[in-house]
């Protein structure tokens, strides 16, 4: 059967989570389409660390709907073996005295407005739970308990089997290759595999969403941008209990966290390495990156002035210009709906996005409203910047 209700393109943890809140909301003849395999695409490359501290309310608000969901996984997907391995330990964020303080500041209150359980610690405090850690130039600590980190893999693995079991039909392998408008809408795909006709297409194809203007013509401002994670292995352990880590004082705006329990896995949350085309082929890290941001992990954790390299990799974000995603319908071409440009922190957002797409697809009210994130802001300049400046923090 090649005619459809909904064709998702891509499955990735937002792909997987559209069709299975599809099915979910009661849609048939849903059909995913990934040239690749479920979360295969930067989905296995997370980091994986959940929070609703943001600067945008919008997004807090798409973080805490979110996290309801990655609290009581199984329960939600209906399936006793799905598992999202979330690990809650809580996430602290701290800023010296300079320019990250106000917009620090200025987010814990609008989160606390927003009924968000959050925590203002003293350095004592925050050290008690991040002991390997020195806290003696904060000037403003937040902890907020109901957060940590999960597996994106598995989570997106385990929305495509929930799916799979309501009857979406999941196709891997499978290249879209044109997007096919009949009378001025969306009429379905050309596939590597074959043509599949359906009225609404959602495209969720990250970092390769610039396809979507190669067959439509229309703007999609998108770019794929490579970035390094290390894990180091310290004289003490990270633990599983310790909190993710989000520093606001290093030049690097460093996020750390536990990795398996007693290593650290470090990453910085500025721009990266602007690729020319989208690719997440493994990419190089020089030495003087490692001591780079090895030394700023120092100056923060000193007993990893001796740690050692254990692991390196990248992975690639797909940014806008605004470091926040374009989510809803292009009204350009009706039938075609678009989520991409999460700019690195589209995991933690994943279960409310797929819900909210899987509304909008419906012609059911969403949860919250799509409007921020429309593409048209780049237009009309009603961007979604974060009081923070490039980065995923947002
Ligand atoms: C290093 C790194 C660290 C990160 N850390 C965090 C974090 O700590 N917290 C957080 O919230 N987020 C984090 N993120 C971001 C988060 O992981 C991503 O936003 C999320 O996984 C993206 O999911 P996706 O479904 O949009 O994309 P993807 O997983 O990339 O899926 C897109 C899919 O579309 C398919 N596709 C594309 N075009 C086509 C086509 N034409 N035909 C068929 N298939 C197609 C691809 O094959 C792919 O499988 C991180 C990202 C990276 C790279």
């Amino acid at each position: 059967m090649s005619q459809h209700d909904v064709i998702v393109i891509g499955a990735g943890v937002v792909g997987t989570s559209v069709a299975w809140h599809l099915a979910a909301l009661g849609a048939s003849r849903v059909l995913v389409l990934d040239r690749l395999q479920v979360g295969a695409g930067t989905t296995a490359q997370s980091s994986g660390i959940l929070r609703t501290h943001y600067s945008v309310p919008e997004n807090v608000e798409l973080a805490r709907r979110s996290w309801q969901v990655f609290e009581r996984f199984a329960e939600t997907l209906q399936d006793d073996e799905a598992s999202a391995g979330l690990v809650t330990c809580g996430y602290l964020i701290a800023a010296p005295e300079g320019d990250k303080l106000a917009p620090l500041r200025a987010s814990l209150a609008a989160q606390q407005a927003m009924g968000i359980p959050l925590q203002i610690l003293g350095a004592a405090e925050a050290a008690e739970r991040l002991p390997i850690c020195r806290f003696a130039d904060a000037a403003l600590i937040g902890f907020e308990p109901e957060a940590g980190f999960a597996d994106a893999y598995l989570v997106a693995t385990s929305f495509a089997r929930a799916a799979r079991r309501r009857g979406v039909k999941i196709i891997e392998g499978a290249d879209v290759q044109q997007l096919i408008v009949e009378h001025g809408r969306v009429a379905g795909v050309e596939t590597s595999v074959g043509r599949f006709d359906a009225p609404t297409v959602i495209s969720v194809q990250n970092i390769w969403a610039g396809e979507i203007e190669r067959w439509t013509g229309i703007t999609t401002p998108v770019r794929a941008e490579r970035h390094r994670v290390l894990a180091l292995e310290g004289p003490l352990p990270y633990s599983f209990a310790m909190p993710v880590f989000k520093d606001l004082g290093s030049r690097g705006m460093l996020y750390c966290r536990s990795y398996g329990g007693t290593q650290m896995l470090v990453s910085e949350g500025i721009a990266g390495e602007a690729l020319s085309a989208p690719d997440i082929e493994p990419g190089e890290i020089s030495l003087d990156a490692v001591a780079d941001i090895g030394e700023q992990v120092a100056a923060r954790f000193p007993s990893f002035e001796s740690a050692g390299l254990a692991s390196a990799w990248t992975g690639v974000y797909d940014v806008t210009p605004d470091w926040n995603p374009v989510l809803g319908r292009l009204p350009d071409l009706p039938g075609l709906i678009v989520a991409y440009g999460f700019s690195g922190h589209g995991f933690k957002l994943s279960p409310a996005v797929g819900r909210v797409l899987a509304q909008e697809a419906l012609g059911l009210p969403t949860d919250v409203s799509l409007a921020p994130y429309a593409l048209e802001r780049f237009r009309n300049g009603r961007l979604l910047s974060g009081r923070y400046g490039a980065g995923a923090v947002s």
